[in-house]
């Protein structure tokens, strides 16, 4: 019989989390888990799924005007935040049974409380003294606001999926996935929107055709993109918040949500205190089996920091289980993560920009695409769809998609798999597209750009 109660206990039951300690049960294991807030986590409960479900709403907007153009009479239109709110709840609900009913049904034991180390195999579980042979950090993140003059004033996504009523005037600060679709979110719903940010394009790290034609779009959609603008102070006013800009104009609101970035989520677990590696901003270091300095003890999902998307846990959670209690030493490989940002339009994307492919392979070859897609050939919408493929000249593998436009995240998923597997522009060149599709766009591209 084990010394201790637990041959695992997860710290935080999000994606990651709950993924780890299921496998681990399946495997065998002794497993508990701690989770002081909804179990689910960040994507479930107030990040990925109720923001797809807002993205959804936003972009009937659209639609009903497209539809015109079709020969449709839509009518008028009324839009009900406080219905969309009810029901996006109820999923989320719905969710979240699923998560709890998952756990148990694995055998798992919940404990609805804070957890924080007391040593390195113990744990203050609630009222509760835990110990346990392997312990998984999997806490998350949290969104992170800079400290200026007003920012009591402020919220962040957490609180945008639960505002009481539609903002009539929204400030969304920042250039980044959640500054931008937000933006398209609160745009499509009816706000008048304004997206502050501080660099000269947005979503800094993408390809610089995907921040060309994201900035670009937003803007015709009605978002009034301010670049190059930073926020002094936030002060209430009898009409709104009054934003005071680094240029010394202001800017008047009802709501301002801040999207500048997450940190990982370590407050008070006590980390540095069992002498646990952690990093800059909170950053728990870990090797390609998620295992931290103390060798009993890993960690998953944001909380590393290390490609901070729901998948990543999932796959990193399950990794540590499999590795750990299942006997197959599975390694993390983070190269060719596809990701998508649901701006309106969408991006999708796997592999490496333009700029970081000519400093990691040298020389390459950019194939590029930018047209109409055929449904606003009737709709009339001025809206562009960019493909672009990168493709390492020596070896002709295809290291590279980048793509804005209807479906891009659903496209880039499939062609993913190419890329991960190291398929060469020739195997893409000798596929049939499907006609008439946008994607067919990816193989049939046969010139590559000069220069
Ligand atoms: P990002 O890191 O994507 O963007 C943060 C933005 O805030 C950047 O534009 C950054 O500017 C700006 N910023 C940072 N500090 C300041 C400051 N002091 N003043 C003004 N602006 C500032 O973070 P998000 O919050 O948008 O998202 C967090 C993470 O969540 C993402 O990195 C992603 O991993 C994940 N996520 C994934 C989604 C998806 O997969 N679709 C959706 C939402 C989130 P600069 O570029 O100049 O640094």
């Amino acid at each position: 019989m084990s010394q201790f109660d637990y041959d695992l206990f997860v710290l935080g039951a999000g994606s990651g989390g709950v993924r780890a300690a299921r496998i681990a049960a399946a495997h065998g294991a002794r497993v508990g888990i701690c989770e002081y807030s909804r179990v689910g986590g960040t994507c479930v409960i107030r990040g990925c799924v109720p923001k797809k479900l807002l993205v959804y709403a936003a972009h009937f907007a659209e639609d009903f005007e497209d539809a015109r153009g079709f020969g449709w009479d839509v009518g008028p239109v009324r839009f009900s935040w406080p219905d969309l709110i009810r029901a996006k709840d109820r999923e989320i609900d719905r969710l979240n049974q699923i998560y709890l009913s998952l756990l148990s049904n694995s055998g798992v034991t919940l404990y609805p409380q804070r957890g924080s180390f007391i040593d390195p195999h113990r744990l203050q579980v609630g009222d509760e003294l835990i110990t346990a042979e392997h312990i998984l950090i999997a806490t998350g993140g949290y969104p992170w606001v800079p400290d200026i003059p007003g920012v009591e004033h402020v919220i962040t996504s957490d609180e945008a999926f639960d505002l009481p009523e539609l903002p009539r005037r929204v400030a969304i600060v920042g250039g980044g996935f959640i500054a931008c679709e937000f933006a398209g979110i609160f745009n499509g719903l009816g706000s008048e929107v304004f997206q502050l940010y501080r660099g000269d394009a947005v979503l800094r790290g993408f390809d610089h055709d995907v921040r060309r034609v994201v900035g670009a779009e937003i803007q015709k959609k009605g978002v009034r993109l301010m670049l190059e603008t930073e926020v002094e102070s936030i002060r209430k006013t009898q009409q709104g918040l009054e934003l005071l800009l680094h240029d010394g104009s202001t800017l008047e609101v009802d709501q301002v949500m801040y999207a500048t970035g997450r940190e990982p989520n370590i407050w008070g677990l006590n980390l540095k205190e069992i002498g646990l590696d952690v990093r800059l901003r909170g950053r728990i270091v870990v090797n390609d089996f998620s295992q931290t300095n103390i060798k009993h003890i890993y960690a998953v999902g944001d909380v590393t920091s290390r490609v901070n998307l729901t998948p990543v846990a999932i796959y990193e959670g399950h990794a540590f289980a499999d590795t750990v209690f299942g006997g197959t030493a599975r390694p993390v490989n983070h190269e060719f993560v596809p990701s998508a940002v649901f701006s309106q339009p969408p991006v999708g994307t796997v592999g490496p920009s333009e700029e970081e492919a000519r400093i990691h392979y040298g020389a390459i070859d950019v194939y590029r695409s930018e047209f109409k897609p055929m449904k606003h050939t009737l709709s009339g919408r001025d809206e562009k769809t960019l493909m672009k493929l990168i493709v390492d000249r020596e070896s002709q593998k295809v290291i590279g998609i980048h793509i804005v436009g209807a479906d891009a995240p659903e496209i880039v998923q499939g062609f993913a798999v190419a890329v991960k597997s190291g398929l060469t522009k020739e195997r893409f060149d000798c596929t049939i597209g499907i006609h008439p599709t946008a994607a067919e766009e990816l193989v049939t591209m046969r010139s590559p750009e000069q220069g």
